[in-house]
């Protein structure tokens, strides 16, 4: 065992946390683009002062908003596709939604659990309230000039602050609860429920024996899944339609890390291996 242990070498960091890295890669590109868009006036509707720009130039408000419906379409194709194809990875990889609530998920175990005082209680409240605000200004800096907020005589002051109060007040409830919101309550994860999904690359134990139930991984699942058998379940909550192909399973896997040569527990398969009833229900996962 020893000269096992010794003539493997470890994994690096990357390849510890490759999934994690590239996924927060994608997340942080996505919003960076979201940003910058609206910022370079590549596309931006400006409600306020009346007027929209395409690739910088100025135009009315109505040719704005041609290549804003197109992007919509674009975008709902696009889910449509992804999920055909690869499942939930516009979850997993693209929405900024998910990202921020990702993180948001790791402050709430620290600030928002049983044991927590009263201190860190109202830091989570306050971290909840400046990253639902943040949230808010990324999307409405695409249809207004944001200092529309300073301008009581523009006539877009009073119903922008009504939208910007609404969704903030929104985005709060999504953030504040962190992860469950992307499990339950998200209206595009549910239309990626409920319509048709193929996860071609699916996670799954792929070495029982190697398994030590240490429940990394199902600890580290942001879908609250059992990362092993989830793929065997069709539930829209415990099964393979609740998964967003993030892959946190695998980078947490304490058996896909400690030794390079030896078998890995938890692995990405298109096939599934076939497993009996005992190790689908979870009663004799690392025996099968
Ligand atoms: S099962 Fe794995 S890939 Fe699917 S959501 Fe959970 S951690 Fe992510
Ligand atoms: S699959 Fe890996 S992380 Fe999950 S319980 Fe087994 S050894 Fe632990």
């Amino acid at each position: 065992m020893q000269t096992t242990a010794q003539s493997c070498p470890q994994p690096s960091f990357f390849e510890k946390n490759k999934f994690t890295i590239l996924r927060n890669i994608a997340y942080l590109l996505v919003i960076f683009l979201l940003i910058i868009i609206p910022v370079l006036k590549i596309a931006k509707i400006d409600i306020a002062r009346n007027e929209a720009f395409i690739l910088g130039k100025s135009v009315s408000l109505a040719e704005g908003l041609a290549p804003v419906i197109f992007a919509l379409g674009i975008f709902a194709i696009l889910v449509i596709v992804l999920n055909l194809v690869l499942g939930r990875v516009f979850c997993g990889w693209i929405c900024p939604g998910g990202w921020f609530a990702e993180i948001q998920e790791k402050f709430r175990k620290i600030w928002w659990n049983p044991k927590s005082n009263k201190g860190e209680k109202i830091s989570y409240i306050l971290f909840t309230v400046i990253t639902s605000i943040l949230f808010s200004l990324l999307f409405l800096n695409w249809v207004t000039d944001l200092r529309v907020f300073f301008y009581k005589t523009n006539p877009s002051f009073i119903p922008m602050w009504l939208v910007f109060l609404g969704m903030t007040g929104m985005f709060y409830f999504e953030l504040f609860i962190g992860k469950r919101w992307c499990r339950v309550f998200c209206p595009t994860g549910i239309y990626q429920k409920i319509t048709p999904y193929h996860h071609l690359y699916k996670p799954t134990l792929v070495n029982p024996d190697v398994c030590t139930d240490c429940r990394e991984c199902v600890k580290n699942c942001p879908m609250a899944l059992d990362p092993r058998r989830m793929a065997y379940i069709q539930d829209f909550y415990k099964g393979i339609a609740a998964c967003i192909e993030c892959y946190n399973c695998i980078d947490s896997c304490t058996k896909a890390q400690s030794e390079k040569c030896l078998p890995t527990a938890m692995g990405i398969v298109k096939e599934l291996p076939p497993r009996d009833q005992d190790f689908i229900s979870g009663k004799s996962l690392t025996k099968n």
